[in-house]
């Protein structure tokens, strides 16, 4: 006999303000769970970026541990330029992995770095990233076929949307709404005729449409909006018709791996560096001599600047907190991480050892001053580096 059995439904970019609060008496699938079960924010991984975020959910380990840090990454130490990851890239076992060795079952459907197909105790359908014209995206090779047959759309299964924002934004709503369709389709196929004991389905259409729609939410009214609305409400359809198949006493859960927000601006730091006279790229140092260069330098240097801002944007450090921070210092050539004592724990260290990366330590990376304008409190916050211990941030 089958032990219990769990199923995660994982919507890339599910907006918790959208499901908890905004539409949540049109959504009554998801209404009934947060009712009967538990709910809330989850906090993603940083960087919250799709690839490293579902990795990490369905792995246990973090984007360092995984070495993926967004949608690309160098294949090697030696290689100059970033390829799109895949299934490859992925080190460690994920939780059908671990299911398998145990003697589970499993069905996957979509997950991110899933092409090409690993071996699995179980049936998988790769997601996203799959490369156009693939013809090896399941688990087993022969699931291929029956899954094609099942798909009544000429343009054959869908990975993910390849129509943008255009002047018709039914051309993009009519690409993702089938897409998802066919997505859960085939998941209540599979899991109707296939033994399993977890069963994990990834759908990007909702991070398609907001991408392309989020900013139409300030006009209710809008098309724009309507659709996003229209869309979640297929979603939690879908999910219901697919909890129908499951077993009373099953597992669900519905995650997401980041959220959405306006995109309002960027600080460019680099431009804003340069700004500062801190930063020249190029011909920029031209009109100074080198020594004048070599002084500024010195003076600027950029890693003590850039790791304290890191820390406070970043990783919300208070400018003290920001300044105080072990540094560390990584230029490409020559190949070694330069870092202050005690700059690493000995278990980063051992990580970073068994990715191939050599140490070089030293007593300290610079000093620095900082202040932190506060806008909101009209405050300034002032920090002082404990390297320097004669010297003060003075604001005015
Ligand atoms: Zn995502």
């Amino acid at each position: 006999m089958r032990g219990r059995r769990a199923f995660v439904f994982g919507l890339d970019c599910a907006s918790p303000e959208l499901w908890f609060a905004r539409w949540r008496e049109e959504l009554p699938v998801i209404s009934a769970l947060c009712a009967e079960g538990t709910y809330g924010p989850l906090h993603s991984v940083h960087p919250p970026i799709t690839i490293p975020a579902w990795a990490a959910m369905l792995t246990g380990c973090d984007p360092g541990q995984l070495g993926l840090y967004g949608f690309r990454g160098r294949r090697s130490r030696q290689a100059r330029t970033a390829t799109l990851h895949d299934a490859t890239d992925l080190e460690v076992p994920t939780l059908w992995d671990l299911l398998g060795r145990d003697g589970r079952e499993s069905i996957v459907v979509g997950f991110p770095p899933s092409y090409p197909p690993r071996p699995l105790r179980g049936h998988l359908v790769s997601g996203m990233l799959t490369p156009p014209g693939a013809d090896d995206w399941t688990f087993p090779a022969s699931l291929r076929d029956e899954v094609a047959g099942w798909v009544g759309s000429d343009r054959g299964y869908a990975f993910d949307a390849e129509a943008h924002r255009g002047p018709d934004p039914g051309q993009l709503r009519d690409e993702v709404f089938e897409m998802t369709r066919t997505r859960f389709d085939v998941v209540r196929r599979l899991v109707r005729s296939r033994p399993w004991d977890f069963g994990f389905v990834h759908e990007i259409g909702l991070d398609r449409l907001q991408h392309a729609y989020w900013g139409s939410l300030a006009s209710p009214d809008s098309a724009e909006s309507e659709i996003l609305r229209d869309y979640h409400r297929l979603l939690d359809a879908e999910i219901g018709e697919t909890l129908e198949l499951l077993p009373d006493d099953a597992i669900v859960c519905v995650v997401s791996d980041h959220g959405a927000r306006p995109f309002e601006g960027s600080f460019r730091l680099n431009e804003w560096l340069r700004r500062q006279a801190e930063l020249w790229l190029g011909d920029d140092a031209g009109e100074l001599d080198a020594v004048e260069v070599a002084e500024r330098l010195r003076r600027h240097d950029f890693l003590r600047v850039l790791l304290t801002i890191l820390g406070v944007v970043d990783f919300g450090m208070n400018i003290q907190e920001g300044l105080d921070a072990p540094r560390f210092h990584h230029q490409w050539l020559p190949d070694l991480i330069a870092h202050e004592h005690f700059g690493f724990s000995p278990d980063t260290r051992a990580l970073l050892q068994a990715k191939g990366h050599s140490f070089n330590e030293r007593k300290s990376q610079g000093q620095a001053q900082g202040i932190v304008y506060d806008a909101k409190a009209d405050l300034l916050e002032g920090g002082h580096d404990k390297r320097a211990p004669d010297s003060a941030a003075i604001g005015h």
